[in-house]
């Protein structure tokens, strides 16, 4: 039988560039002795290649199995063209036409290959805190411009070696076109600050550093995205210090374990989560902790039933951990209160000199400030509760394709922009909450930064309807400055469409959608929505009881404010509840009787709060949903079956489950028990409301959208009870259920509108 010959050339479209993906090829082309080329076009990777059809077909297949880590193949297109007798395989120049479909690949924790070597006395990198390859280390956070090459990272400052410049232009070496290349001759270092920015002259800044840490101390690190504070998490007063001195009641702390194994010592972890930890992202997981684990400071995470876990994953990290020995250290980001994560040198020392007694920070510069990520197995499935290092800027693929660039700016708390170009959305890292000014700067200048990298200059803005967010002030005055087209989009209506969105879908749905607050279209603050509809239109078929919300958004804060307003609506004499005073009661009692300061509410989020404060949980909380997740933790501690009554008309007839709460409550009934009939009852709502819509519309997919979401537990009674009702239900995998997701929902349903528009 002849060989049959062949010469096929094939387009890669997706995250292929600046992820090894050329020397890969070349490589694979080499090993199945195949001639042609490779090179980077316009936001693809073209190759041809020439030789048996056999061996072309083990390399398409290879290509699809095995590629490298970091790409994402959005599409690969073959086809065969005319032989041309060519003899060897060359990685050739980038080919001149403008890229103009960039994709730009989030930071990667360092690869087993370059762990390798940074312990291997015998390698030249020993050691070296910034070792980095092809398939590892810093991206988004260094880029400045683009294409991505060295000249437009914060790299550029730093001449390569000989031995590093040997290795950057060789296609077979594993840091060919590793733009942040650098050793120990010609790359960055570190140096060690006290608290006044005075350097150390010592040594081995690193050991100087896990020495203190170990003693007691509190440090500041420079990391991947940003500063980190860091102690020692055994320590009970050094974590109670960072505390106060962080200003930072109850939130919980993260902690950073040297390996997987430790992790399991102090934590449950399941196939789930053992494979989010080690991904190449590293976030921080939420993992329940062990029982018989009480080596973690209680104030941690105070009370908290889960903790907030990652592995390392920067060589400092690696070489930090191994210098600390077994101790986990807590690993939280460097910022006061509610202001944005400091990143750069000198703001380090302003900003954080009052709360590190020492820093250890290193030349190369952050370009782009990048939290760390947060995600939680639910149902055997991850849920992003936060996106950010790890995933952004990587695109998540949309149903419609954008006609024009579009900016979605998402809504005030966990601030996420969304840049839409054709079927790609672009979502910013978390850029945390839009209450500071110093936030609200960050948020716009990270838009730049966006646009720019992306090359996209956005014809239009989709908001929140809030007049009161920073996102809408700035879509209002961005579009009068540069005559763009503006949609406003309300609130749920975004929570439902990014559900939708992120699952591929284009469909009329039910979206159940509760959260704490957002922006009605009547006026009132929404929260416990039941929805019908799709990207165009949305339609309110239920929601929560009105309810008075006395104080507005000091109600959030003091649980007991809603606790009174439930209890009066449903005709309960609200003096069961502890710690209020006779003259706190009146005055709340006059603002819900004259409707002052006092908005109608159908938050899910404030029952939550009303029912945690009936239960004498929290009186005043630290953090925005602490009051529901202690409802959640408590319910998780009881194996009750029960629920309360409650009565649907028009809506959600809240008032039978507050007066049961009530009486269960008076007559002694344990709150665990209470706190799980509680959510018991709203998953069996939830089931009850949606059945009726399918009474009446024959629909039977349901989105659950919405911050309360985050709470494991009635995420999954719902989505149980949903299900056993023959309803086909989906929850958040790409983006959060809060509001972190909801700029990718406004920019589905922008995109939708305006290709309805185009014909
Ligand atoms: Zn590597
Ligand atoms: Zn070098
Ligand atoms: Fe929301």
């Amino acid at each position: 039988m002849a060989t049959a010959w062949q010469r096929r050339a094939i387009t890669v479209w997706g995250v292929v560039q600046g992820v090894g993906f050329r020397p890969f090829i070349h490589g694979l082309a080499t090993r199945l002795r195949l001639a042609g080329f490779v090179r980077n076009q316009a936001g693809a990777v073209y190759i041809e290649v020439e030789g048996e059809t056999a061996s072309i077909q083990a390399f398409l297949d290879e290509l699809q199995s095995n590629p490298p880590v970091l790409a994402h193949f959005e599409d690969i297109k073959s086809q065969i063209i005319p032989v041309e007798g060519a003899v060897d395989f060359r990685i050739e120049k980038s080919s001149a036409d403008a890229p103009e479909h960039v994709f730009i690949a989030p930071d990667v924790a360092t690869c087993d290959e370059c762990l390798e070597e940074l312990f291997d006395s015998t390698n030249r990198r020993f050691g070296y805190p910034f070792i980095n390859c092809t398939n590892c280390g810093p991206r988004l956070t260094i880029i400045q411009g683009i294409p991505y090459d060295r000249e437009r990272t914060t790299m550029a400052a730093f001449g390569m070696c000989p031995a590093c410049r040997a290795e950057y232009v060789d296609p077979n070496d594993r840091r060919f076109h590793a733009q942040p290349i650098a050793c120990i001759e010609c790359g960055p270092q570190l140096k060690l600050l006290d608290a006044r920015g005075q350097r150390h002259n010592c040594h081995d800044p690193l050991a100087a550093f896990a020495d203190a840490i170990l003693s007691g101390r509190i440090g500041a690190l420079k990391g991947l995205g940003g500063f980190h504070l860091v102690c020692d998490a055994r320590c009970e007063t050094t974590v109670a210090e960072l505390r106060r001195r962080k200003h930072r009641d109850e939130k919980p702390f993260a902690i950073m374990v040297r390996d997987v194994a430790t992790a399991q010592v102090l934590c449950e972890l399941g196939p789930e989560e053992l494979q989010l930890l080690t991904s190449s992202a590293r976030p921080i997981v939420l993992l329940r902790r062990r029982k018989d684990c009480c080596s973690i400071a209680s104030a941690v995470a105070p009370e908290n039933p889960r903790l907030g876990v990652m592995l390392p994953y920067t060589p400092i990290h690696h070489l930090l951990m191994r210098a600390v020995g077994d101790s986990p250290l807590v690993m939280t980001s460097g910022n006061t209160a509610q202001e944005p994560m400091v990143y750069q040198d000198d703001e380090a020392i302003v900003r954080l000199g009052d709360i590190a007694d020492l820093l250890l920070t290193h030349n190369r510069p952050i370009h782009v400030a990048c939290d760390d990520s947060v995600l939680q197995v639910v149902n055997h499935e991850a849920v992003p509760l936060r996106r950010a290092r790890g995933f952004a800027p990587a695109p998540l693929p949309l149903p419609i394709a954008c006609p024009r660039p579009i900016l979605a700016l998402g809504g005030q708390l966990k601030s996420v922009f969304a840049l839409g170009r054709d079927k790609h959305a672009f979502l910013s890292q978390h850029l945390g909450d839009l209450d500071h000014l110093a936030a609200v700067r960050a948020f716009e200048q990270n838009i730049r930064l966006y646009e720019e990298l992306f090359e996209t200059k956005s014809a239009l803005l989709a908001h929140d309807l809030h007049p009161d967010y920073a996102s809408t002030a700035y879509a209002l005055r961005r579009a009068a400055r540069e005559s763009l087209e503006l949609i406003g989009v309300q609130h749920h209506h975004a929570h439902v469409a990014s559900c939708l969105a992120e699952h591929g879908l284009n469909e009329s749905v039910i979206g159940v959608v509760f959260d704490g607050a957002g922006y009605g279209a009547d006026g009132a603050i929404w929260g416990g929505e039941f929805l019908l509809g799709d990207y165009v239109q949305i339609c309110r078929m239920s929601h929560l009881r009105y309810v008075r919300q006395p104080g507005g958004d000091a109600a959030a804060r003091e649980p007991w404010r809603m606790a009174i307003a439930h209890l009066v609506d449903a005709g309960c004499d609200p003096r069961v509840l502890a710690d209020v005073t006779q003259q706190q009661l009146q005055v709340v009692e006059k603002m819900i009787e004259r409707g002052f300061n006092a908005p109608h509410t159908s938050s899910a989020g404030r029952l939550f709060d009303a029912v945690a404060a009936i239960l004498g949980l929290s009186h005043r909380t630290s953090y925005e949903g602490q009051a529901a997740m202690q409802l959640q933790w408590l319910a998780e501690t009881s194996r009750d079956e029960g629920a309360y009554a409650f009565e649907l008309s028009d809506t959600v007839d809240t008032r039978p489950l507050i007066r049961d709460v009530c009486r269960d409550r008076q007559q002694g009934v344990e709150a665990a028990t209470i706190a799980r009939r509680f959510h018991h009852t709203l998953a069996a709502m939830i089931a009850a409301v949606c059945q009726e819509i399918r009474r009446q519309t024959n629909l039977s997919t349901v989105m659950l959208s919405g911050g309360v979401f985050m709470n494991a537990l009635l995420a999954s009674q719902a989505r149980e009870r949903l299900e056993r009702g023959g309803f086909r239900v989906y929850q958040h995998r790409q983006v959060p259920p809060n509001d972190g997701g909801l700029s990718l929902g406004q920019l589905a349903i922008a995109a939708k509108q305006v290709a309805l528009r185009s014909p």
